[in-house]
């Protein structure tokens, strides 16, 4: 596919960004380039369609997940839901704490963001360790949502993120 080409050359990387040894994939570099976001958008919703053609709601990952989440949302006719670090969201909430390198971070949800056996997709920029998409699709859950499959525009493989979950998960770009 001529277009995942485009975006995978858009895909800026630095090295020993955020510490040294890491090599940050930044997707800003695709955002900043319209016909290729655009072609981005639209690999997303064609592989929701044919995966997911029922999808109910898009969950999106703070804070990336959010950029990715609200447009194919708007482009499938369906809720989008934020998942926030915790704090940042009002209300009644469920929350899930999950493992850093260095300690632990929480995500919430609101409570009543998703309804019983509601079917989900969980939308990220990148999937790393995996510990945050397992940590999304475990919130899902207890908010009592399906989860159908979880989608990231990057995928970096030598870290087996997908092995840490227990849901389908599809990307557009691997390194
Ligand atoms: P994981 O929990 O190790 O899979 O890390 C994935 C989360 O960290 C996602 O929410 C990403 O936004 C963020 N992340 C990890 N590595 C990178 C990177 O190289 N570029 C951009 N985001 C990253």
């Amino acid at each position: 596919d001529k277009r995942v080409e485009c975006i995978t050359k858009k895909i800026a990387s630095y090295p020993d960004f955020p510490k040294p040894g890491i090599v940050f994939k930044d997707i800003f570099s695709v955002l900043a380039d319209p016909p290729v976001f655009k072609d981005l958008m639209v690999i997303f919703e064609e592989r929701i369609r044919a995966i997911c053609p029922d999808v109910e709601i898009i969950v999106g990952l703070e804070s990336r997940g959010f950029l990715l989440g609200t447009p194919l949302a708007l482009a499938l006719g369906v809720p989008f839901v934020p998942v926030r670090k915790k704090g940042k969201l009002p209300g009644e909430l469920k929350q899930v704490s999950y493992k850093l390198e260095y300690g632990t971070d929480v995500f919430e949800a609101q409570a009543n963001s998703v309804k019983p056996g509601q079917k989900v997709v969980i939308v990220d920029d990148l999937l790393a360790t995996g510990g945050t998409m397992k940590a999304a699709c475990d919130l899902v859950t207890s908010l009592g949502g399906a989860v159908a499959v979880c989608f990231v525009c990057i995928e970096l493989v030598d870290l087996k993120g997908r092995e840490q979950l227990t849901k389908p998960c599809d990307a557009i770009v691997k390194f």
